[in-house]
């Protein structure tokens, strides 16, 4: 049970998805990610771990007005696992890089392939 408490966040973490994707390795690699960005609420993150991830900024169909969970009882396991203690309104993490448009993608291209 998290000691942290939800008060006052907002539900963050029921407004967006993140799915770890593979390291791009090439520059044909990247072009994947540049098509990624051009789409509205879709970044690209690599985490503090180096691992990277696609993002989708949009809220969860089930969170209500009010942000709380409309399916409390058979929200999925990723949910019930979030602990409050670790997560992102109470940390700090540090993203080691972060595309949300393609001129950001382009620079990193240039500076690493
Ligand atoms: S777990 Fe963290 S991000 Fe999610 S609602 Fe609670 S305080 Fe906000
Ligand atoms: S199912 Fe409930 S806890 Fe899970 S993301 Fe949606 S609103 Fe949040």
């Amino acid at each position: 049970m998290a000691e942290k408490s939800c008060e006052g966040c907002g539900a963050k973490c029921c407004k967006y998805i993140a799915i770890e994707i593979d390291a791009p390795e090439t520059k044909e690699d990247m072009e994947n990610i540049r098509w990624y960005v051009l789409h509205k609420n879709v970044n690209v993150y690599v985490d503090c771990e180096g691992v990277w991830h696609l993002e989708f900024l949009t809220p969860c169909e089930n969170l209500g007005e009010d942000n709380k969970c409309k399916i409390y009882d058979k929200r999925p396991i990723i949910c019930r696992e979030y602990d409050a203690d670790t997560c992102l309104h109470h940390n700090e993490y540090e993203e080691e890089y972060t595309f949300t448009n393609i001129e950001e993608v382009d620079k990193y291209i240039k500076e690493h392939f």
